[in-house]
């Protein structure tokens, strides 16, 4: 099955070229066709899936050209995150269309967006509570919507939006084709889908990503400092052949793909800054294993299809607990297995509450294993790496650097003059040579 026998016209076609996938994901083989009919869609499908271009690339097409100022299909979603993704996937997949995507929610400065929506729309897309303040300023006419669409409905039902939900409704024309994507089944989103659709076709798609059960989690504490040699020991320990590390900004993920680089592992940047082709680049040579270590961010790593990719590194926390989520989803897909390892700082303790709070679930904190500290990329003046060679001073608390400590001292004095072992409490060598 190939995109071209969905049914889709040429600029979208063309759009998801440009994107990169070679064939649609299940979820798009299935309600593309459907969306397109003008029938009903229930899905049980999860982020991962595709079910973004499930909804959006038909939507764009039933849409065809702009008309009027006033939305004819809203999105409604839980989460700005959410907004902004399926927004910027309308535009992306709409590049060749002039249709017009706005997303709304709240949290932000209200006048803009009335502003924008004097403007015109085909598309909004909007968390609940913000469009209905909009509705009520008169901002936005919702007596146009042809389609509408419920994302992540169980997210937004966990996150209490149902009463607004049903306030949307009353303001919508009672004719229109209804699509309801949720990740599980409760009785209230069998409640919600009976009341909103007319004979659906369901769907259900197995996660493309795996699911989080199957992804191995674990985190070590290490200070800020010392996690790049962490990281360089457990890629050269583990023989990790591709791995992809996840940065907080740009510019740390530039930074530590040089330091990386520095320590004798291939590594690449992608990020944002980057030109399309660099980033191309960069993830061939990653696929092809030319490059052992891809170092993202978060928005960069959006998009990013690599098979079967089994491990994933989170060199900082992600401020946004469910961009963790998406990121160790992209390893152990296909039901495979993956391995989750996150590096948490002394600054980072709540971002990791934060995620165990959204998992429902602990993460295992693991001992901190045994690393040299190489000093590589421009020692300072005066002082060779060998220099740097001293005697660990293992005054480490709690158990995990105990336990490095014992066996730091068996693997780190092999390596000779370059090394100095890790403790979790003593000074970075450089500071000791202060
Ligand atoms: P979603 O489930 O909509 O959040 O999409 C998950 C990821 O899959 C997004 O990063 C999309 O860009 C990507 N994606 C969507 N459709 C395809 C496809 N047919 N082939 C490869 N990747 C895709």
């Amino acid at each position: 099955m190939s995109f071209t026998d969905l049914g889709l016209m040429p600029e979208l076609l063309r759009a998801v070229a440009e994107k990169g996938y070679d064939a649609p994901t299940p979820i798009q083989t299935q309600a593309v066709p459907a969306v397109l009919a003008g029938r009903d869609v229930l899905a049980g499908a999860q982020t991962g899936t595709g079910k973004t271009a499930g909804f959006v690339l038909p939507i764009l097409q039933r849409l065809g050209a702009p008309a009027g100022t006033a939305p004819r299909s809203l999105v409604l979603v839980p989460t700005r995150e959410l907004a902004a993704q399926v927004a910027e996937s309308a535009r992306a997949y709409g590049k060749y269309l002039r249709l017009r995507t706005f997303q709304v929610f709240g949290g932000v400065n209200i006048n803009p967006q009335i502003t924008r929506l004097h403007a015109g729309c085909d598309i909004l897309v909007a968390t609940p509570g913000r469009l209905l303040d909009l509705a009520q300023q008169r901002a936005v006419d919702l007596g146009h919507v042809e389609i509408l669409v419920l994302d992540e409905a169980d997210r937004m039902l966990d996150m209490g939006f149902i009463h607004d939900i049903k306030r949307v409704l009353k303001l919508l024309p009672a004719s229109r084709q209804n699509l309801l994507f949720s990740a599980t089944y409760s009785d209230e989103i069998r409640a919600l889908a009976e009341r909103l659709l007319r004979n659906p076709l369901s769907i259900q798609v197995a996660p493309r990503n795996a699911p989080i059960e199957l992804v191995e989690q674990r985190a070590y504490r290490v200070p800020k400092e010392h996690k790049r040699h962490l990281l360089a020991h457990l890629i050269r320990d583990n023989d990790w052949r591709q791995v992809l590390v996840f940065t907080r900004t740009k510019h740390g993920a530039n930074r530590l793909a040089q330091q990386l680089e520095g320590a004798g592992i291939t590594a690449a940047a992608i990020h944002g800054n980057k030109s399309q082709s660099a980033r191309i680049r960069a993830l061939e040579a990653f696929k092809q294993g030319e490059v052992r270590a891809l170092v993202a961010t978060e928005v960069a790593a959006r998009g990013l299809d690599i098979k079967e990719l089994p491990h994933v590194i989170n060199y900082e926390l992600p401020n946004v607990p469910e961009d963790y989520v998406h990121r160790i989803g992209r390893t152990g897909r296909a039901g495979r297995a993956g391995e989750a390892i996150s590096l948490v700082g002394e600054d980072e303790h709540g971002l990791l509450r934060d995620v165990e709070r959204l998992l429902r679930r602990a993460i295992p904190v693991a001992p901190t294993p045994a690393f040299v500290i190489v000093e590589t990329a421009h020692p300072p003046a005066g002082s060779r790496s060998a220099e740097h060679h001293g005697q660990p001073r293992p005054q480490a608390r709690g158990a995990g650097a105990h336990g490095s400590h014992a066996r730091g001292a068996a693997h780190g004095g092999a390596r000779g003059g370059q090394s100095v072992l890790h403790s979790q409490r003593s000074r970075s060598p450089r500071q000791r040579h202060r």
